[in-house]
């Protein structure tokens, strides 16, 4: 199995994808695994909401600095910014009707085109007020659906930092860069996403991630990397959709 999938694929590497970047996070632990980052020379994709109005972020420490300069630094060290949707209120239920099938709140699957066009434009506005050219978008809680990548590649996104698969690919005109797992796993092919929540790491977690980077220090790709391997191939669309099904048959049973 393993030799068939490492003979489609042909390319092993992660990505890194930090989630929840915002005025109030855990500043602490971003400030060592900045360290982590830069002694490796990792460049990870960062997830800035624009404009945070979740209560349960908000209820993290404030940043003791300029939080868009902080930004604009990460950008000028080569780190990629993204938009993590806008405000980050995901309380509208939606029923597996996302692009990925997960159901779960939502802040734009299901929300009428013209309400997520308005979502992505004032959100953009603010990354442009500060002088941030942002192309990847991710959306909160892994909900969006067919209208947020139409609205998406309306505002100038480029890429979406989710999805099944195993390699990154085009689709409607977009790049997906998949991400499959919320732990850190080797894995023996493919490309993947490394999710990363620093609000809740614990110095176990840090440690972990440490080993991680050491171990897999070479396969580590940046983001124009991972884009650069998209490709929109028949099998890998076959293997997209059996991933999927497998994985959604995994999560129903569990
Ligand atoms: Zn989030």
């Amino acid at each position: 199995m393993k030799t068939l999938f490492s003979n489609l694929i042909q390319k092993e590497g992660y990505v890194f994808r930090l989630d929840d970047i915002a005025p109030n996070m855990n500043w602490k632990m971003m400030e060592k695994v900045k360290k982590l980052f830069n002694t490796y020379k990792v460049k990870p994709i960062i997830g800035v909401i624009p404009k945070n109005e979740d209560q349960e972020l908000k209820s993290y420490p404030m940043c003791a600095f300029n939080f868009w300069s902080e930004i604009k630094n990460l950008k000028n060290q080569g780190w990629e910014i993204a938009m993590h949707g806008y405000e980050h209120l995901y309380n509208k239920q939606n029923n597996k009707k996302d692009y990925m099938g997960y159901g779960g709140n939502t802040e734009f699957a299901n929300f009428p085109f013209e309400v997520q066009l308005n979502k992505l434009k004032l959100g953009m506005q603010i990354f442009r007020e500060q002088n941030i050219s942002v192309k990847v978008f991710f959306a909160p809680n892994h909900t969006f659906d067919q209208n947020t990548i139409k609205a998406c590649k309306k505002i100038g996104i480029q890429s979406i930092v989710d999805g099944y698969g195993f390699i990154p690919y085009y689709e409607n005109e977009i790049i997906f860069i998949p991400q499959l797992f919320y732990k850190l796993v080797s894995f023996p092919f493919g490309i993947q996403t490394m999710q990363l929540h620093l609000n809740y790491f614990t110095e176990k977690d840090y440690l972990d991630l440490e080993k991680f980077i050491k171990k897999n220090e070479k396969k580590i790709i940046s983001y124009n990397e991972a884009c650069s391997m998209a490709r929109n191939d028949l099998k890998d669309k076959v293997l997209r959709v059996f991933i999927k099904k497998v994985l959604q048959l995994k999560r129903a049973i569990i």
